[in-house]
């Protein structure tokens, strides 16, 4: 089954009791046993709930994966990641992670006794030299945000591999359209379900795809233990929205590839960051990696003025000043205000984060009214 139709059709049944094409909502907490044990199984919601049970199938499918867990949101799936291991362990991550992941990492698992070392991995090499015999996990998101870089996912599994390493993969910007990390050798793909793969901006989740029965059965037993699933009512909304996600995610790419190209020309722009552009420092990684490069842009203006590029974002018309991503309509976000402010400010100066750095999500609108819309914000 080619991608469009996985989105469609993968993990849905016609509804056994009704023939009913689309997975109704089984909005129930509990099921009826005919005798004590005797059961269709499903027992209780936050273990089984048939309208998950579908979602989770397709997003396995789309991931090339053999088993989806769902969660109540994305970062309650990386939660559930994190309690596979134990006080000791160690943990290797990206440097330039969703602040999120980064905040649950320091402020709460390490209470914990587990240890996160964040490095820069555009340089994978340089990830051996904090393994040792207490490492456990890879954890890793590319393209990162807000820099646009490209992490050689390849390139990380065979580290982990040599050294028995679990390698997890944030997939959340590229989604499986752009990107399968299982096929390039990771154990685990996570997604901020709440972005592209839902892509209406109405819904909160999280997801998992691994194909190792052993490690589903184990984050399957923290699913149910921990208790942090999403209701049925969400689950439908996503398989609805995952039904168009191979079209939506062409039209980002379109969109995003004539936007790139437009800032790129723009005489008030300094910097583009966007994989897809040749002059972009991982763009050969990207292209080996990635079916395209997404809707998901970075750009700086020249003279790198906060004031200016203030006034940029609040003069547009159909982008909206907001925080999130993925979704159909056109979102723009201040990093080092917004999403990014709690990093220190010499830390942003280094990895690139400046003051005028703007971040797009880019939508499915028309792009010419996209590119108006710019050229009016950024003025000439
Ligand atoms: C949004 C996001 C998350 C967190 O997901 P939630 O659904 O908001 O909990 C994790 N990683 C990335 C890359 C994200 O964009």
């Amino acid at each position: 089954m080619k991608f469009g139709t996985k989105a469609i059709h993968a993990g849905i049944e016609p509804d056994p009791s009704t023939g009913a094409i689309m997975t109704p909502i089984y909005q129930t907490s509990t099921y009826v046993q005919a005798s004590p044990g005797d059961h269709k199984g499903y027992e209780y919601s936050r273990t089984q709930n048939p309208t998950r049970d579908a979602l989770q199938k397709n997003i396995a499918a789309l991931e090339n994966g053999k088993h989806g867990l769902c969660f109540a949101s994305g970062l309650t799936a990386i939660d559930a990641v994190i309690k596979l291991f134990q006080p000791g362990d160690e943990i290797i991550a990206a440097n330039d992670l969703y602040g999120g992941t980064y905040r649950l990492f320091t402020k709460i698992f390490a209470k914990y006794g587990l240890k996160f070392h964040f490095i820069g991995m555009e340089d994978i090499a340089g990830i051996e030299k904090y393994i040792n015999d207490n490492t456990k996990l890879i954890w890793l998101e590319t393209p990162t945000n807000p820099m646009m870089n490209i992490i050689d996912i390849q390139g990380a599994a065979a580290i982990a591999k040599k050294h028995d390493l679990l390698l997890a993969v944030d997939n959340t910007f590229s989604t499986p359209y752009l990107q399968t990390p299982l096929d390039l050798g990771a154990d685990i793909v996570m997604h901020s379900v709440t972005k592209y793969l839902a892509g209406h901006s109405d819904v909160v989740m999280g997801a998992l795809v691994v194909k190792d029965d052993q490690l589903a059965e184990d984050l399957a037993f923290i699913q149910n233990s921990s208790g942090g699933t999403p209701g049925p009512q969400d689950s439908f909304l996503v398989l609805r929205g995952i039904k168009t996600l191979h079209l939506r995610m062409q039209r980002h790419c379109e969109n995003g590839k004539a936007i790139a190209e437009f800032l790129a020309n723009h005489p008030k722009v300094d910097k583009v960051y966007w994989p897809g552009l040749p002059t972009h420092p991982n763009h050969d990684i990207a292209k080996t990696q990635m079916q395209d490069f997404g809707g998901m842009i970075s750009f700086t203006l020249k003279g790198n003025d906060k004031a200016e590029a203030f006034k940029v974002m609040e003069s547009f018309q159909y982008f909206s000043l907001a925080e999130s991503l993925g979704g159909v309509e056109s979102l723009v976000n201040h990093p080092a205000s917004m999403t990014h402010a709690s990093i220190p400010y010499e830390d942003r100066q280094k990895i690139g984060l400046t003051d005028s750095l703007i971040r797009l999500s880019v939508g499915i609108e028309d792009v010419e009214d996209l590119i108006s819309d710019l050229n009016q914000a950024i003025g000439s």
